[in-house]
């Protein structure tokens, strides 16, 4: 098949968060399949930054940090892309014309603005940044539904589902979703082993390479917890159409039950550039580099029921959910505000889940936020993460 071909929907693209793990894959999936890039974003890594624009050679690159920005421009000063910074900067990267796709990698409720701004200038948005669906939800999917715009999962299990749905015209045919989780690198643990536990242990994810804070919410579950409410609101279901099974292997990405008692699943080994390129390609499939899954040389496969006693943040993120409102925004605050905690070794393990509960539990009761109301109670609830340690 020809490039033009499969590029009749997807042909210039921008990244939003270019530097990170699903930025970097992203990149690798675009070269392969021949696209071209319209702007690129960070937070700060300049010198990273400029390589990827020499080899891409996009119309805008932005840093958040001001002060990388300035050096950025210095850097790619003999190159025709412009060179942007700040708040400002991530918007026009987000909003730029000739662009067809944004493919938001950011990390945290960062993302949510320029998403949002992306959507309203008619872009269809691959989604890797969770953290926007979950705490702005309601505003992101009625901006795209009013944009005319698709949300396309580049999240490994919300792919899955995706996948499972390809020819499902009514979505009433769906009994649930099964989410699998591979548990991270504690599952088995009680809170008191828990509580002892690394920063080093934290981040060596069994499955996945990914960046430090979603392998950080793997390991506490609240990744799962995240991905119950992206797949809430991505596929329209209510929460409790939403179930999470222990599948330790990652090989089965998710699964869904119809109501005829039919239950499909996406199979595959874990490798983020399926899912990236899937949301790229849709509808059509193209080769991938991805190594084969071989069925003979599959471990067992193996389920189990979550265990919520020891890991709390899966239940936490339900229940914020069920509030609705700002609650899964405070929950997010908190929770990015604990994991840095974690990460520059203040805190301990077990700590995360406390300061996230802690934040569920104070967070106002918002019907119908503004983006506004989202960040004020992101504001609020990561302010409060900090001062309580
Ligand atoms: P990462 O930390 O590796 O990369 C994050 C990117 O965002 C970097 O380019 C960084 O420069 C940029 N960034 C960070 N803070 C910023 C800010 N304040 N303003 C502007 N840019 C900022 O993260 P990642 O692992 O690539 O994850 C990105 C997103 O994708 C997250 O929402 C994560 O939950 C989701 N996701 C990741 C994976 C994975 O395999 N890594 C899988 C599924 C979903
Ligand atoms: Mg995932």
């Amino acid at each position: 098949m020809s490039g033009e071909e499969a590029f009749a929907v997807r042909r210039r693209l921008s990244i939003l968060g270019s530097t990170g793990s699903i930025g970097r894959q992203s990149l690798e999936v675009m070269a392969a399949l021949g696209l071209s890039v319209g702007a690129l974003t960070a937070h700060r890594n300049a010198a990273l930054l400029e390589e990827q624009v020499r080899r891409f050679r996009p119309e805008l690159a932005v840093l958040a940090d001001e002060s990388a920005a300035r050096d950025l421009a210095v850097r790619l000063a003999d190159t025709p892309t412009r060179v942007a910074a700040g708040r400002s900067g991530l918007l026009e990267a987000a909003t730029l014309e000739g662009v067809d796709t944004v493919l938001t990698a950011v990390v945290g409720i960062a993302g949510a603005e320029p998403t949002l701004a992306a959507i309203r200038a008619g872009k269809d948005i691959a989604l890797a940044n969770k953290e926007t669906l979950v705490c702005a939800g309601a505003l992101v999917t009625a901006a795209a539904r009013e944009a005319g715009v698709e949300l396309l999962p580049v999240d490994s299990e919300h792919s899955a589902i995706f996948q499972c749905l390809q020819g499902c015209a009514d979505r009433g045919e769906v009994e649930r979703i099964l989410l699998t989780a591979s548990g991270g690198p504690f599952y088995g643990k009680d809170w008191q082993a828990l509580s002892l536990v690394t920063k080093e242990q934290a981040l060596q994810h069994p499955n996945w390479s990914m960046g430090a804070k979603i392998t950080v919410d793997s390991a506490t579950m609240m990744n799962k917890g995240f991905e119950v409410i992206e797949a809430m609101w991505l596929y329209d279901l209510p929460l409790e159409r939403i179930d999470v099974v222990i599948h330790r292997e990652s090989v089965i990405h998710s699964l869904v039950e119809f109501r005829d008692g039919a239950v499909l699943a996406q199979l595959g080994v874990p490798d983020m550039r399926l899912p990236i390129q899937y949301a790229l390609t849709w509808p059509r499939r193209l080769p991938c580099p991805t190594p084969r899954l071989d069925l003979l040389r599959c471990p067992n496969l193996t389920f189990l029921p979550p265990d919520g006693e020891n890991f709390p943040c899966l239940d936490l993120a339900r229940q914020a959910a069920r509030r609705g409102g700002v609650v899964p925004a405070a929950l997010n605050g908190a929770n990015e505000a604990a994991v840095a905690l974690f990460l520059e070794g203040r805190i301990g393990f077990c700590d995360i889940p406390r300061l996230c509960q802690r934040a569920v539990a104070a967070a106002p009761e918002i019907p119908a936020p503004s983006l506004e109301d989202v960040l004020s109670a992101d504001a609020a609830a990561r302010a409060d993460a900090r001062s309580g340690i």
